[in-house]
């Protein structure tokens, strides 16, 4: 018997939820305790991609009330210029969020400049400290994009606990900590990569199945077990210049329980979970 079609998992439609939360959080911050949350956005040169992304971000965090700041700085701006504005912004109470957009400028050393921001800054969830955090267990910032997709997965309403998760993708931004949130949640984690041996097999076995690798539809659709959760993390542009997944959407809805579609799934959510960390730091940093 044919499976039914999947049941679209709406980023979009879960984002706003999230922001609409955020909006009335923020609101009763400012009213009950006179806090309002901060997030610094720093860019670097002028990646044309990145200037998108921090606009949207800043745009954000407006519309719900986190006051913004945006630092444009020039391509020939030194590491240690760059670090002397880090170091002003941790020190400056206003703030409760710093991002620095990556990537930055050859230059420039990006991991001294992720460990310069203070940990309870670290609305991206990149310093080590957070990472290390993550990794046992413990409450942390957490990196956005992963976050975003827990939040996803739990929308669906399964428990994850003993479920067979494969992550595909590594990365120190999605792979990596997607695979120890899916743990910390009592699944059973493989993560793939570009030397897995018989990727499709693995990803056969997954019932829960996150692709984040960055190519064009290349899982295929008859990989996909049937009843699999997947969400696809995937942000590439198809032979025909259109935004697409990872994942072959139609071919793996048909065997899916449940799928993000791409544009419309984890995308939204990466910048909803970043005003979230932006609230809980500003709460933190207040004492509440
Ligand atoms: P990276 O390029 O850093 O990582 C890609 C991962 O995929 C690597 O671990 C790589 O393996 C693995 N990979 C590459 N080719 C294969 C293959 N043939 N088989 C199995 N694994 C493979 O990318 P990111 O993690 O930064 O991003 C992944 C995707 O998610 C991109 O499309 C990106 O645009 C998107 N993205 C979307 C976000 C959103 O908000 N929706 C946010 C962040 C990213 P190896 O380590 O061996 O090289």
């Amino acid at each position: 018997m044919k499976n039914l079609m999947a049941k679209i998992i709406n980023g979009k439609e879960i984002a706003a939820r999230v922001r609409a939360e955020l909006r009335e959080e923020i609101l009763s911050l400012k009213e009950k305790h006179g806090v309002t949350p901060g997030l610094s956005v720093v860019l670097v040169g002028d990646n044309p991609a990145s200037r998108v992304y921090v606009r949207n971000k800043g745009k954000a965090s407006e519309e719900v009330g986190i006051h913004s700041a945006q630092y444009d700085l020039p391509e020939s701006t030194s590491e240690k210029e760059l670090l002397d504005l880090v170091d002003r912004l941790n020190k400056d109470s206003s703030v409760s969020g710093i991002l620095v957009q990556l990537p930055l400028p050859k230059h420039i050393d990006e991991e001294k400049v992720i460990e310069a921001i203070l940990p309870s800054k670290d609305v991206d969830g990149f310093h080590p400290y957070n990472v290390g955090r993550l990794m046992i267990g413990a409450p942390t910032l957490q990196p956005c994009t992963p976050y975003g997709v827990m939040m996803l997965l739990d929308s669906t309403g399964v428990d994850l606990s003993g479920k067979n998760a494969v992550v595909v993708g590594r990365s120190n931004i999605v792979g990596k900590p997607m695979a120890m949130m899916l743990l910390k949640r009592n699944a059973t984690v493989t993560i793939c990569h570009s030397r897995t041996a018989d990727l499709a097999e693995k990803i056969k076995s997954a019932e829960v199945l996150v692709a984040a690798i960055g190519k064009a539809k290349f899982v295929k659709g008859d990989w996909v077990r049937e009843g699999a959760i997947v969400i696809d993390v995937g942000m590439n542009k198809d032979a025909d210049g259109k935004l697409c997944g990872d994942v072959d959407f139609e071919g793996a809805s048909e065997r899916a329980s449940f799928i993000t579609p791409v544009p419309g799934g984890v995308g939204p959510m990466t910048i909803a979970m970043l005003l979230k960390n932006t609230v809980e730091s500003a709460r933190k940093a207040a004492g509440l």
